[in-house]
């Protein structure tokens, strides 16, 4: 496993296990115990995937140390008055059963920010969460909160995929010493993903597949996955990325795939507010 260090001096690992869209909570712990297992040590949950209760039962099975873990989770922007905000991180330290998080994101970049994110810049300094950072933010709205407010984020998780691969934006965010992590990294199996032609050929030369490939170009450029699976066979997969590198050529004919537009439109107040 490869790690990054945050802007605060935090070690994460460079990929770990997104538990988006598993709802049922015994599904939630099994999965969190295969990774685990299979040697993640990353989980990324949030509060609006109600499964935090899962991740925790998950961990405290898993015979894992809960330090050897690095816990992602978010705050919905339904909570992001200062106050509310505040509720909403214990609530979810209750859920996951824990009395810290390693992350903590703001997760969508809508409501009251700067009131929320006094209430995570205050966490932190309590010991609650040690790293803080945000989701889905443009660089718009990252320079206004880097510029007033007193700690930088250490994270903007955001849509990045082969065929949204947002160049602009993860150099901006790497010169502001701010992480950038992927969500949706295999783009949810869309545009036909898995049997993409470039994809395939590529993974055929290193005896790799499709997932591995594109998990493989996100770390080579610099950026941090968190790929979900509930199959225990695809989660030893999509960490079995550290043992080859891609060759230049190859990282620019994924670059080709690029199509510019996210299964997500955060300048859409509709989608936005959903
Ligand atoms: P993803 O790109 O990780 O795709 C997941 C899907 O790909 C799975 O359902 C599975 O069908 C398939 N898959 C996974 N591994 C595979 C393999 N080896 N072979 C074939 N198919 C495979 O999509 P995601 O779950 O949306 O994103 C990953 C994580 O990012 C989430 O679980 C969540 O933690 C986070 N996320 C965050 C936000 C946000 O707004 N911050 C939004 C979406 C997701």
């Amino acid at each position: 496993m490869d790690y990054v260090t945050l802007n605060d001096g935090m070690m994460m690992p460079q990929l770990g296990l997104g538990v988006y869209q598993i709802d049922d909570q015994n599904v939630t712990k099994q999965t969190v115990m295969d990774g685990l297992k299979n040697g993640y040590r990353l989980i990324d949950t949030a509060s609006a995937y109600f499964n935090e209760e899962g991740v925790g039962e998950g961990i405290k099975a898993s015979g894992v140390a809960r330090k050897d873990i690095f816990l992602t989770s978010k705050l919905w922007w339904q909570d992001y008055a200062y106050e509310d905000a505040k509720k909403g991180i214990d609530t979810s330290l209750e859920k996951l059963g824990t009395d810290y998080l390693d992350l903590y994101l703001l997760h969508q970049p809508v409501g009251d920010i700067f009131g929320a994110w006094r209430a995570l810049e205050e966490a932190q300094k309590a010991g609650k969460i040690r790293s803080i950072g945000v989701s889905n933010m443009n660089s718009g709205r990252l320079t206004d909160l880097i510029a007033n407010s007193s700690v930088v984020p250490s994270i903007n998780q955001v849509e990045i995929h082969p065929f949204f691969q947002e160049k602009d934006q993860v150099e901006y965010m790497k010169s502001q010493n701010v992480t950038p992590e992927a969500w949706g990294p295999l783009a949810q199996g869309a545009h036909d993903i898995f049997n993409n032609s470039i994809l395939k050929e590529i993974g055929e030369k290193y005896n790799k597949s499709v997932a591995q490939v594109v998990l493989r170009w996100l770390l080579q450029r610099g950026v941090v996955v968190i790929p979900k699976s509930t199959h225990e066979q695809r989660l030893i997969q999509n960490i079995d990325v550290f043992d080859f590198k891609l060759s230049d050529d190859d990282m620019n004919k994924i670059a080709t795939l690029d199509l510019n537009k996210g299964v997500a439109d955060y300048s859409d107040p509709d989608f936005v507010n959903m």
